[in-house]
């Protein structure tokens, strides 16, 4: 089956068309992304007004460009895919409103995603994916949650952040050193030229035992190490490495835990920290370790796109479910909730 994915949660308009009778990564037939940035760049964070007028603007060009990639018809989808929450309530009912009349007229099934739900199956339309049980751990701009995956749709907290998440940790961080926004990508790229050890910040919360996060002391300690120094270019590259393998340190030690708990030895991994070039090597030597591996999605699709929505919504779509035809979004939505997924023995 052939299914359209739509995803307007915050400030990218993504679009993709997944194909459930194609195995693997090429699966994926044709996927864009219009980000928003530059858009909201001048005002140091998303405006939810102009992104749900940007989505307006860019949703249906993209859907035309998707299915030209894909080489197919509008007529030729077999269903319709949609992120309804979490996000903002104006960006998501613009992709609703799209996706269920798209589906209206084409007379085809849609199913509102959730869209943490996306970004954790994003890894399983790669080659060779691997099959529940295991350890999920959702590192983005909003969330840093560790869940166990029991089946598609059955998901336990197992622990989150208690107050910013990893990416939004990397973003404030990179303000307060003068990079622009968004700077989470470009402090991890100068942390690149940073001299690993000549700025140690501390692991928060791994000396007890527990699987929550919190990142916002490390911020604070990067302000006065960032203050207290002479504010050179090599300087401010050392305390960024210093950050980031405070990060990945710190996700490292709870996804060892997290597995350990869940006596599991395969971690998947996605959100846009998920990116990250030192996470994804030290999560993976990590798994290695104990025999089991770590599963990233390509890093186009860490961060927020259509593919992960059209994804997660074929594997439902192709169990059976969707929603009625009411334009209904969930700006707040729990994970937990979501009806679990029945798939072949
Ligand atoms: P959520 O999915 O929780 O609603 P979001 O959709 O805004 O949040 P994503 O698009 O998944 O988040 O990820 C964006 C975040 O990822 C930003 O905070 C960004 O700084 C961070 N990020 C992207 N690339 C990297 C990287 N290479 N290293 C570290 N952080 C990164
Ligand atoms: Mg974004
Ligand atoms: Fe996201």
């Amino acid at each position: 089956m052939k299914v359209l994915g739509i995803e307007s949660s915050c400030d990218e308009t993504g679009v993709a068309v997944y194909d459930t009778g194609l195995p693997g990564a090429a699966g994926l037939r044709a996927h864009a992304v219009y980000s928003q940035i530059a858009l909201h760049a001048e005002y140091g964070g998303v405006v939810p007004e102009l992104a749900s007028r940007d989505h307006v603007r860019k949703l249906l060009p993209l859907v035309r460009q998707t299915l030209a990639e894909a080489g197919l018809g509008v007529g030729e989808i077999d269903g319709v895919a949609y992120t309804a929450g979490p996000g903002l309530v104006g960006a998501l009912l613009v992709g609703a409103g799209v996706a269920r009349s798209l589906a209206w007229a084409l007379d085809v099934p849609a199913v509102a995603v959730h869209h943490m739900e996306g970004h954790l199956l994003a890894p399983l339309m790669e080659d060779d994916p691997p099959q529940p049980p295991f350890v999920a751990l959702l590192v983005s701009g909003g969330h840093t949650q560790l869940v166990a995956v029991d089946g598609i749709g059955r998901y336990r907290l197992l622990g989150e952040t208690l107050d910013d998440a990893a990416g939004e940790a990397f973003d404030k961080t990179a303000k307060l050193m003068g990079l622009p926004y968004p700077g989470g990508p470009q402090l991890a790229a100068l942390a690149e030229q940073g001299r690993p050890g000549a700025y140690r910040f501390s692991r928060p919360m791994t000396d007890r035992p527990g699987l929550d996060f919190s990142f916002s002391g490390l911020k604070t300690q990067v302000l006065l190490a960032w203050q207290q120094s002479d504010r050179s270019d090599q300087t401010r590259a050392d305390i960024a490495r210093g950050f980031e393998d405070a990060v990945v340190e710190t996700l490292a030690i709870k996804c060892q835990r997290a597995l350990d708990a869940a006596g599991s030895d395969v971690i998947v991994v996605s959100g846009g920290v998920g990116a990250n070039r030192r996470l994804r090597a030290r999560l993976q030597e990590m798994a290695a370790a104990r025999g089991g591996r770590a599963c990233f999605p390509r890093p186009a699709l860490c961060t927020d796109n259509g593919a992960m929505i059209a994804f997660a919504g074929a594997l439902r779509l192709a169990a059976g479910q969707h929603d009625g035809p009411a334009v209904h979004v969930t700006p707040r939505w729990d994970m937990a909730t979501l009806a679990p997924v029945a798939t072949a023995a």
